[in-house]
């Protein structure tokens, strides 16, 4: 397996698949430390992989990349890197966008209160 470090977004979603593939987070900092393993993997990675940083190929030695969290702009909390948000970025309209700021909780309090909000304008037009 090889990896390309300008395509990958620290998204984690192959150390679902491979225990070769281990996480560590610290002080907004994510590294993913690709470690040699077993080379039947290789293709579930590849499908796995949203930035297509995967391919089939012997890579010697292990390889560390890292990446900047992104802090959610309520609460701070690091949430996801910021090559993700860029990815997901590139997929979406504009119009939806600004979730991009928010972390899970944050975007699902949001959502709550937007609900609300909804539930309170309609009961006052009854
Ligand atoms: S799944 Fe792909 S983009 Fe996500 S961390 Fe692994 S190699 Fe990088």
């Amino acid at each position: 397996m090889k990896v390309d470090e300008r395509r990958c977004i620290g998204c984690r979603a192959c150390s679902a698949i491979s225990r070769s593939i281990s996480i560590s987070e610290d002080a907004g900092i994510r590294s993913i430390t690709f470690h040699s393993h077993d080379e039947s993997l290789t293709e579930r990675l590849i499908e796995a992989c949203p930035a297509g940083a995967i391919s089939s190929g012997i890579t010697a030695e292990s390889i560390t990349l890292t990446f900047r969290m992104k802090r959610c702009s309520v609460c701070g909390e690091p949430f996801a890197t910021e090559r993700e948000i860029e990815h997901v970025a590139s997929l979406i309209p504009e119009t939806h966008k600004n979730w991009l700021d928010l972390c899970p909780e944050c975007r699902r309090a949001e959502q709550r209160r937007s609900h609300a909000w909804h539930c309170i304008r309609i009961r006052g037009r009854v």
